[in-house]
């Protein structure tokens, strides 16, 4: 899943500074898992900019609305009359939420990003996410016995380790695990060893066109015919 922070609150009430009427938008996917941006994370956000903004004595309206996805043109269309009606949006979803609800609703509303949205991770132990994969388009978890080396090694190698690890955690944070030595340990069990020898050229990003996109089979001659008209 996508996962996120919240930004500091001074960095949020000064975004919203020149805005009167304001909504502070959840997104009930991702950035609710993360404790982030869900529908409990938006009601606080919004108690707590109120109180801020009638502390220092400047009146503004701020309400709250949480949809399922902010990824999903349909949830953004279920509440687009409403988003309308607001100078500004906090949206506390991911990236990708922030931008495709202002491209939903026509790219003339003020979307500001109310979280940081940090990697793709997953859930180690309740409340603690780590970063496992940059979504490089060309996934080569084949050959590294299911460890990611661009995620999981620092200096994302993918020929290692660097040499400077100690005591098989990175030089770079020493709290860390060196990816490399997660990539020997996983192949030596699966008796894949062989694979750390081989030497690898150097990824080509360029193959992976962003912003990428991706059209599912089912979909392509609809997509094709709608093209042609
Ligand atoms: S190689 Fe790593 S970054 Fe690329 S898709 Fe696979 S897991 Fe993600
Ligand atoms: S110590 Fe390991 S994880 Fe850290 S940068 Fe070097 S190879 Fe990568």
């Amino acid at each position: 899943m996508i996962v996120a922070k919240r930004k500091p609150i001074d960095e949020i009430k000064e975004m919203l500074k020149p805005y009167q009427k304001i909504l502070i938008l959840g997104c009930g996917s991702c950035t609710a898992v993360c404790m982030a941006g869900g529908e409990k994370e938006a009601g606080l956000l919004t108690t707590e900019l109120q109180m801020m903004f009638e502390l220092s004595k400047d009146s503004k309206q701020i309400d709250t609305i949480t949809v399922l996805r902010q990824c999903d043109r349909e949830y953004i269309e279920e509440v687009k009359n409403k988003l309308l009606g607001y100078d500004a949006i906090l949206s506390i979803a991911c990236g990708v939420g922030v931008q495709f609800t202002a491209e939903v609703l026509g790219g003339d509303k003020i979307l500001l990003p109310g979280l940081n949205t940090a990697f793709l991770g997953a859930t180690i132990e309740p409340g603690t996410w780590m970063e496992r994969c940059l979504a490089c388009g060309d996934c080569i978890l084949d050959e590294y016995g299911g460890i990611c080396p661009i995620t999981m090694c620092s200096k994302s190698l993918l020929n290692g380790p660097c040499g400077g690890h100690e005591k098989g955690k990175c030089e770079v944070e020493r709290t860390r695990d060196c990816g490399w030595v997660l990539i020997y340990e996983r192949l030596k069990k699966l008796g894949k060893l062989e694979l750390i020898k081989k030497i690898k050229p150097p990824k080509n990003y360029g193959a992976v066109k962003r912003p990428d996109k991706i059209i599912h089979e089912a979909y392509q001659t609809v997509t094709t015919e709608k093209q042609k008209n």
